[in-house]
């Protein structure tokens, strides 16, 4: 979260045990918090101020203490020496006295003593400084310590710039190769089609959309059709082309999502006419607007019989979407995605918006291109779906992508037909790559195998060390943890999808969740691309994981050895689901939170007096019911007359641990006898409550 700090890294930062600080966000009115939960920027600011003037009031305190106590020790001793020393002593004071945060608490230095008494003196002055010492420890509680003030403004400031430059790595751009060229267009370079992102939620018809828009281009005249969907595909209107990347538009898809946005020149953002905007739409808005991607809006499903367009363009106002007709200038088109209504207005307004964008692409530049999508094929090993930026790919150069090299060996077109060659502007299937790369990750090529192992070499030193420094950050939670300041339960998941941009996703909207409760961790202990197999399932139970699988199956074999071993697994076709199950699972892990309620009332009606019992009061419950040991307050005319615990409860005869309204039964409790007819009984109880999360949607 942007400008949000932990407590106990705060305190950390601030030389401070996460109690201290906790006391003082008190003071200042924070509640409800714990050491593991965040505060912003300016409350942290608010709270270091608090501490630095308590700081300050404490020392001063202290000193001045210990200036009084110095002077009367000091006017007891002998009369020539206590002359001298009384001087020093008083030079001493004042300058201890100084307020300043600034400076430390050095031992103001006693020089120009006569030199008889000097030995004296330095015997005393040890004395003294234990005792300060003493005088300290008793009034300066220990963050108050100089040193942990001195820099406070300081350790502050830093804790500042490191939150902005976190706040800036989360928007990290893509590196420059994977954007558009800029600057100066050189006059070889040649127009490209621009690259289109559909988003929206769930269920209001991306993919039909997209499906639609290429059954288009096949009407169109192209035989044979599509074999195989390689991640982007080309639509062709008027002679003019347009590359849709395919993204699996999940709204949940929060990473991959941000990354389409970057990836293309146009966000198209379906909204069913017939469900309005829903929380997916607003996620969708915020990130192409993030990546300053214009968004064109395809009202969709106008052929359903509550189809509202207008209502969908009411809705868009309150997030700076205005439609032309409603004096804006974001365009909204009307379609039916499965009807193949107004498909041509649609495209025909992409190129409208691209045109503005004057797209172009340099042809003589190195090769550069970026990955749309990734992922491993049975027979063909690793395939990546790149788009050509700049330059062009052949069959038998060597590339290099994030960690992944080789050797070209095939290239395939949209269509899924192969090529010798392909330039800037289209997608391009390539196949021979060592490893799977990442979605996003940037292509180049680079001169023989040889140069392509020394890069990945050093990539892989750099990620290893990343690796280490995470580690570090994570052991810091697992100190903490150990302190026993933060009472923080692992879930462990084990990942797995039908390709990485999933894997990559499914992690993001994990770690989004993990940020929203404190005392539940959640770990990705691994994750992968591929079918969930056996190994994935000992793997998961050495590691005491959940396997997630998103779009893939599992095989028979991992099935059994799950189901032997009591390995979870599940397997989703939605990231909803999945991320909806992952937070029931972590809000079933919390503790249990009881609450002292008002469970029921009764009435006294008539008094019973046992000999060997003691007074009984025959009751009715008026309302709730009544249970052993529940607290009770026992009024009459208004007045508490008892309040204690329900020892015994009867019915009839017989000792019962709960009655319910409208019955009668006989309570009594040993610490009270004197009940009264008329008196009223009010029973409490712990009672187990919901935990209240910062999750929305949790029921
Ligand atoms: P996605 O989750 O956004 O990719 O949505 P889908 O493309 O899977 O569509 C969800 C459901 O809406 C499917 O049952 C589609 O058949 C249906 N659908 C999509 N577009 C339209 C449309 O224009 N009209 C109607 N009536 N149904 C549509």
């Amino acid at each position: 979260m942007a400008n949000q700090v932990r407590i106990f890294q705060l305190a950390r930062k601030l030389g401070l045990r996460s109690e201290a600080l906790l006391t003082v966000l008190e003071d200042l009115g924070v509640e409800d918090v714990s050491a593991a939960s965040s505060i912003d920027i300016e409350t942290a600011r608010a709270a270091a101020e608090l501490l630095a003037e308590q700081a300050r009031e404490a020392r001063k305190r202290a000193e001045e203490e210990e200036a009084a106590r110095a002077e009367a020790e000091a006017e007891a001793e002998a009369a020539k020496a206590a002359e001298a020393a009384v001087e020093a002593e008083e030079a001493a004071a004042t300058e201890e006295v100084a307020p300043e945060v600034e400076e430390t608490a050095e031992e103001p230095e006693v020089e120009e003593l006569p030199e008889e008494i000097e030995e004296e003196e330095e015997v005393e002055e040890e004395e003294e400084e234990e005792a300060e010492e003493e005088g300290r420890a008793r009034y300066v509680p220990a963050w108050a310590a100089p040193e942990s003030l001195r820099s406070l403004e300081e350790q502050l400031a830093e804790l500042e710039e490191e939150l902005e430059e976190e706040e800036e790595e989360q928007y990290v751009p893509l590196p420059e190769e994977a954007r558009r060229p800029r600057g100066e267009r050189p006059e070889h370079a040649i127009d490209v089609p621009p690259v289109v992102s559909v988003l929206g939620h769930v269920d209001h018809g991306k993919t039909t959309l997209l499906d639609a828009l290429r059954e288009t281009n096949v009407v169109d005249g192209e035989a044979g059709g599509i074999t195989q969907h390689i991640g982007a595909s080309e639509v062709e209107i008027d002679g003019q082309t347009i590359v849709f990347v395919d993204t699996p538009g999940h709204a949940a898809f929060t990473q991959m999502r941000a990354r389409g946005g970057q990836v293309a020149d146009i966000v198209v953002l379906v909204v069913a006419a017939d469900d309005g905007v829903m929380p997916q739409t607003v996620e969708a808005i915020g990130h192409a607007k993030a990546a300053g991607v214009p968004i064109i809006v395809a009202i969709n499903k106008i052929d359903m019989p509550g189809a509202n367009p207008d209502r969908v363009k009411q809705d868009l106002l309150e997030y700076e979407l205005v439609a032309e007709d409603y004096g804006g200038d974001t365009i909204m088109v009307p379609v039916s995605a499965l009807k193949k209504e107004n498909l041509d207005e649609l495209l025909e307004m992409i190129l409208l918006v691209a045109e503005v964008q004057e797209l172009w692409a340099d042809p003589e530049a190195d090769f550069t291109g970026v990955v749309v999508e990734a992922g491993m094929d049975e027979s063909r090993g690793p395939v990546a779906t790149i788009l050509v930026r700049n330059g062009d790919i052949s069959v038998g150069d060597v590339v290099v992508c994030g960690t992944a090299y080789g050797r070209v060996r095939r290239l395939n077109d949209w269509r899924g037909k192969s090529v010798k060659k392909m330039g800037p502007g289209h997608p391009v299937e390539v196949i021979g790559l060592s490893d799977v790369p990442e979605a996003g990750q940037i292509m180049t090529r680079v001169e023989n195998v040889r140069e392509a192992r020394e890069i990945v070499a050093e990539r892989e030193e750099a990620i290893r060390e990343e690796e280490m420094e995470g580690t570090a950050r994570a052991s810091l939670k697992d100190l903490y943890r150990e302190l026993g300041e933060l009472d923080v339960k692992d879930l462990n998941l084990m990942l797995k999808a039908d390709v990485w941009g999933s894997v990559q996703a499914l992690e993001g909207s994990l770690k989004e969740l993990d940020e929203q409760l404190d005392e539940v961790e959640i770990n990705i202990v691994s994750k992968g691309v591929g079918d969930i197999n056996e190994s994935d399932v000992q793997l998961a139970m050495a590691t005491d994981a959940i396997i997630l699988g998103f779009h893939v199956g599992a095989s028979e074999a991992a099935r059994r050895a799950a189901e032997d071993e009591h390995v979870e697994l599940r397997t989703y076709d939605v990231i909803y689901e999945a991320i909806e199950d992952i937070q029931a699972a972590m809000v079933g892990m919390l503790e249990p939170v009881y609450e002292e309620r008002v469970i029921g009332h009764a009435r006294v009606l008539q008094i019973f007096r046992i000999s060997r019992i003691g007074v009984i009061a025959g009751s009715v419950i008026t309302d709730g019911f009544a249970q052993r040991g529940a607290d009770m307050t026992v009024t009459r005319d208004g007045e508490v007359v008892f309040e204690g615990k329900l020892e015994s409860l009867k019915h009839f005869d017989e000792d019962v641990r709960r009655i319910d309204a409208p019955n009668e039964c006989g309570i009594s409790t040993s610490d009270f006898r004197g009940w009264q007819e008329g008196d009223e009984i009010e029973f409490r109880a712990q009672v187990e409550v919901p935990r209240r999360t910062s999750f929305e949607n949790v029921r």
